[in-house]
């Protein structure tokens, strides 16, 4: 149990009110949460350079002694400089203190002491601006650096993370059984706490990681397959094994063989006693809508209704457009939903779906709102599921009577970080385009070439089509906004002011972007200039050219889902690469695109390149938040990991014995937390 550890830190040595508050804005309430505050990065005292060879402007680590101390010389009131003379018998240097006076009064001449910071000056004379200074005799060889708030300093964090350990070994906690620690060759908790905020040396600390990562892990592995096989309990809406040939007939082209599966997969899984969990994975324009529709009109052969959820409202609107138009003619009620309409339409809607008037319901986040009631939910469908959250299918799927889910994604994944991200969902796979799709030729070319490339898209423009010039704001943050506002300025006022240019971007209130999209689908927009939010199934099929600036700020794989915007209709089509900075590799990685068009060999290429840094730097996985886990970094523990899940589960699928208490402690607890967190 962790109890003690769930004590406030004021129960600390030295913690009082005052502090204990500074240390919440820190988000540290309790002696376990200091312990999971962990260092940002170490400083090694082990392996101090001499000052002689020491590089000048750079941090370093310096051993020496006092030789002696000048006199306090005030620069002006209240500012006083201090200084000493500092040697290692192969150079000496000075040490300069500002106003910290009773840091230069502990230094005592003949005293050994680590320094770090950076050397100025030249080579006859150096000097180190206030340092770091720990006295030799007593300093922890390998110093942790926190992440601090004003009023509480490195060493009095040090001093509270010691009596923390203290504590933590004074009742031995330990959430994982013996055997896992065994078999996985893991240190135990306490040591690993102990080294990973005081290590000996870099290899105490390495296995002190290794610990930590492993937990976090495991314990959202155990999570994932946790929550896919609580779903297993649980009977959904059973369904019958109704035809759905209605649908097939009335559909205006043939389905491909993947597409077929896929509605193939769905029907199977929601004719079994417990709730369908898919995932159907498929390139851009790959089709996935049809897939949907095909699932929703079995629900509603089967009296059920489905709700579609999709990550905005643009989305939503365009989702509504598609299944209206597969389903309506076959007599099904589809009704869209989203935060942006009146209260009152919204109270209406509302009304409709709780008396099942409307068969399938089309909606943002609206939807998981408690308010909203089903009179039958059997199906649950979310979009582009990576901008959702595992938290949030969670959430859906307790609606109702335990409704089948449908997850699709456009994202395609490698396999090890596919089992972790949908580790509780069956995937299809949709491997192949409609017939007849032409590829998006692509080309990359340099800034120089910018002029030319609007050239080429005003030619298309002028024969009737329309296109996307697409800028990067990874963050959306305000000074990218302005940015993107005035080069679209630039561009309406400037080479394109004989078109109709509009602007698209996530900071827009959603309305606003339902406009601006509203009138680029109705062609009263010749070019819509956008941020990535147009990145997520939008779908005008007469847009037929996109200008990406500054390429090489995406991954490919992001790149290649933006491409998937244009090439959706009869045209052909084209996306034009600008990167104005055009290093060989760059380069080597935008020709990738011009070369391939298969989703995931280009993740596969981003990966070799880039590392799976871009699937999970974003956050957009909507997994649980890692305190030290980077499933970038930790491929091999991830793998363990999972392999542990599997052999706790297989023996105790609840985590309900004992020895398992702890490891159930801490599932509850970063899946508890993520939830609140969003
Ligand atoms: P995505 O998988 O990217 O969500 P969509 O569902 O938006 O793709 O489909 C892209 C386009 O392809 C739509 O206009 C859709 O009507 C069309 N489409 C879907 N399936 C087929 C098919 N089998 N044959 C021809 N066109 C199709
Ligand atoms: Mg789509």
């Amino acid at each position: 149990m962790i109890g003690e550890l769930a004590k406030p830190v004021m129960y600390l040595q030295g913690v009082g009110p005052k502090k204990s508050e500074l240390y919440e804005r820190m988000d540290v309430r309790t002696v376990y949460d200091l312990l999971y505050h962990f260092p940002r990065y170490y400083i090694d005292l082990n392996e101090p350079q001499t000052i002689r060879d020491a590089p000048l402007n750079e941090q370093v680590v310096l051993k020496g002694r006092v030789v002696r101390k000048l006199p306090e010389a005030p620069i002006r009131r209240g500012l006083s400089v201090y200084k000493a003379i500092f040697t290692d018998d192969t150079a000496d240097l000075t040490i300069v203190i500002y106003n910290a006076g009773y840091l230069f009064k502990s230094l005592e001449v003949g005293h050994e002491y680590y320094l770090v910071g950076k050397l100025t000056g030249n080579l006859i004379r150096r000097e180190i601006n206030s340092p770091q200074i720990y006295p030799a005799a007593s300093a922890d060889p390998v110093q942790p650096v926190y992440r601090l708030t004003e009023g509480i300093t490195q060493n009095l964090l040090r001093q509270n993370m010691h009596s923390a350990i203290e504590k933590l070994g004074g009742f031995i906690y330990e959430p994982l059984p013996p055997q896992i620690l065994r078999e996985y060759g893991l240190c135990s908790l306490h040591y690993a706490m102990q080294n990973i905020h005081f290590p000996t040396d870099m290899h105490t600390l390495e296995l002190a990681k290794d610990r930590l990562v492993f937990d976090e892990l495991l314990t959202l592995a155990l999570g994932m397959l946790m929550m896919k096989s609580r779903s297993r309990e649980n009977a959904g809406c059973v369904m019958k094994g109704e035809s759905i040939d209605e649908y097939y007939d009335a559909l205006p082209f043939e389905l491909t063989k993947g597409q077929k599966n896929a509605i193939n997969d769905c029907i199977a899984d929601m004719q079994r006693d417990y709730p369908m969990n898919r995932l159907v994975q498929g390139d851009v324009g790959s089709g996935k809508t049809a897939v949907a529709a095909g699932a929703a009109f079995f629900a509603y052969k089967n009296g059920c209704q489905t709700a579609l959820m999709a990550p905005t409202e643009i989305l939503a609107a365009q989702h509504y457009e598609t299944l209206n138009g597969f389903l309506e003619p076959l007599g099904v009620k589809v009704i869209l939903l989203t935060g942006s309409m009146t209260a009152k339409k919204k109270e209406k809607v509302k009304e409709g779906i709780a008396s099942g008037e409307y068969s399938v319901v089309v909606g943002t986040h609206a939807l998981v709102q408690a308010s909203t009631e089903f009179k039958k939910l059997g199906l649950v469908i979310t979009d582009e599921q990576h901008r959702f959250g595992v938290e949030q299918r969670a959430m859906l799927a307790q609606k109702g009577d335990n409704p089948h889910k449908l997850v699709m994604s456009a994202t395609p994944i490698p396999r090890t970080l596919a089992l972790m991200i949908y580790g509780d969902l069956d995937i299809s796979v949709l491997g192949e385009l409609p017939k007849g799709r032409q590829p998006v030729e692509t080309y990359a070319v340099t800034g120089k070439l910018r002029e030319r490339a609007f050239g080429y898209l005003k030619q298309h423009l002028d024969e009737g089509r329309q296109g996307y010039i697409v800028c990067p704001m990874i963050e959306e943050s305000a000074a990218d906004l302005q940015d993107v506002k005035s080069y679209a300025k630039s561009l309406t006022e400037g080479v394109f002011k004989d078109y109709r240019v509009g602007l698209l971007h996530g900071r827009l209130a959603a309305d606003k972007k339902e406009k601006v999209m509203k009138k680029f689908k109705a062609h009263e927009l010749d070019i819509l200039v956008s941020t990535t939010v147009v990145e997520v199934g939008v779908d005008v099929p007469n847009a037929t050219v996109m200008l990406i600036e500054n390429a090489d700020r995406f991954g490919l794989s992001q790149l290649h889902q933006l491409r998937g915007r244009v090439g959706r209709g009869e045209h052909k089509s084209a996306c034009i690469l600008v990167t104005d900075n055009p290093t060989d590799e760059v380069v080597k990685r935008l020709k990738i695109l011009s070369k391939s068009h298969d989703g995931f060999a280009i993740s596969q290429e981003d990966l070799k390149l880039r590392g799976p840094g871009d699937f999970f730097g974003s956050r957009q996985h909507g997994l649980p938040k890692m305190k030290i886990a980077d499933m970038s970094q930790n491929m091999d523990v991830l793998v363990k990991a999972q392999a542990a899940a599997k052999e706790i589960l297989c023996q105790d699928p609840k985590l309900e014995s004992p020895q398992n208490s702890g490891l159930k402690e801490l599932v509850e607890q970063l899946f508890e937390q993520n939830v609140s967190n969003d």
